[in-house]
């Protein structure tokens, strides 16, 4: 949605284009009395990075541009701020939404000439409500959800940077910018959805992180999508895992481990442990121990993230020697260790958007800063 003011002087939201779904784009031309293929021209002309307006829809006449802009924001998602990092190879983007709230938005290049990667990370809600302590967005709480129209804009922003930053169209997808996307979830199913038939991607590049939502999973289960499952699983043992992910106390570790491996089975999937390492937290031979025989128990994948220091929290994440030793310790356990990316931008979960509102917020009479609802601005 996009505030658009009226003739009489006031201002009304306009809904995203990318928030109609293909059934909604075909009613769309026929409501307009058009032929039903402009309907497959429009979905082309949202996947095409080189088409960024109205304007530039070249495959429809004028005049229908004009009625279409009259009616839906071409855009979800502005660029706000973007930041390039990791020499050309991380792009950091905060996304202002129509009602002038932002997310963040990460596009990650991998360089391999034979297999280009480009993964982005995308936000499914504006805020979360589960409060990890060690996560930026978890302080702010829940603001809203996204709309898929706004995940999904998110990719088709990456893939415009992408272009304009010679890296290779986005490849892979990945639910773990801002939100819980399984509490999000007709939103995540769709978005899921409609990346694979609209987009052409394979539901295997796309990997959703749950902090561990039941139902959620169960969802996913039924709908049989064969995404990459990754849990935020942080600790092994009940009680430091309520604490470190508060959704614990309603969903306990023997319950979403068992959930998570019904849907490998299903799906034939095997899914991803994460494992935010805290210093002094979740870093000991206990956890390390009880972790690998988890891991091993459900055939998982543990990929252990150094925790990235966030403002209001004492908690870090350990030097490289502490990880080592940490992962030393998962014998038998199949590991990789995140390396992480745009560290120097607040690249990390939330964090260069709560930079970004922190800075917007402090202008110089004290006085909050107005969203801009235009046209997009880069810092
Ligand atoms: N809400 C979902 C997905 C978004 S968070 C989830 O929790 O899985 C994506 C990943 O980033 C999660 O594994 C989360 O634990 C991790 N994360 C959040 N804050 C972090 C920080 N400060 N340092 C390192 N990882 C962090
Ligand atoms: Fe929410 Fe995930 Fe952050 Fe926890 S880590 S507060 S679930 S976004």
């Amino acid at each position: 949605m996009v505030m658009v003011d009226t003739a009489d002087g006031g201002q009304k939201l306009l809904p995203a284009v990318m928030d109609l779904s293909p059934e909604g784009r075909d009613a769309l031309f026929a409501e307009l009395g058009e032929a039903p293929w402009r309907a497959q021209q429009l979905a082309d002309a949202l996947w095409n990075p080189a088409v960024r307006d109205w304007d530039s829809v070249s495959s429809f006449p004028q005049a229908l541009r004009h009625e279409l802009a009259l009616r839906h924001a071409f855009c979800a998602v502005e660029q706000a701020q973007v930041r390039v990092d990791d020499g050309g190879h991380t792009i950091s983007v905060v996304g202002r939404l129509g009602d002038g709230k932002t997310i963040e938005t990460v596009v990650m290049h991998y360089g391999k000439a034979q297999h280009p990667r480009t993964t982005v990370c995308v936000s499914s809600q504006v805020g979360c409500a589960v409060g990890c302590p060690f996560c930026a967005t978890g302080r702010l709480g829940l603001l809203r959800h996204c709309t898929p129209g706004e995940v999904l804009d998110q990719v088709r922003l990456a893939d415009m940077l992408a272009q304009e930053h010679g890296m290779h169209p986005v490849t892979h997808v990945v639910f773990m910018g801002m939100g819980e996307p399984l509490a999000n979830l007709e939103t995540t199913v769709s978005a899921v959805k409609r990346l694979v038939q609209e987009r052409g991607m394979s539901a295997r590049h796309i990997t959703v992180s749950t902090s561990g939502v039941v139902p959620g999973i169960e969802r996913l289960i039924e709908e049989r999508i064969p995404v990459t499952l990754a849990l935020s699983l942080h600790a092994a043992t009940d009680d430091l895992r309520t604490t470190l992910v508060p959704l614990n106390a309603k969903y306990p570790i023997d319950l979403v481990c068992t959930k998570v491996e019904e849907y490998a089975a299903a799906t034939g999937r095997r899914a991803t442990y994460e494992w935010c390492l805290i210093e002094g937290i979740n870093d000991t031979a206990e956890q390390a121990s009880a972790l690998a025989r988890r891991a091993q128990q459900h055939h998982a994948h543990v990929n252990v993230i150094p925790m990235n220091r966030i403002e209001g929290s004492s908690w870090n994440g350990p030097d490289a020697e502490g990880v080592a030793r940490f992962v030393a310790r998962l014998t038998k356990a199949n590991v990789t260790v995140r390396k992480t990316r745009g560290q120097a931008t607040d690249g990390a979960c939330g964090q260069l958007r709560a930079t970004h509102e922190a800075r917007r917020h402090q202008l110089p009479d004290g006085k909050l800063s107005r969203p801009v609802r235009t046209a997009s601005s880069r810092e």
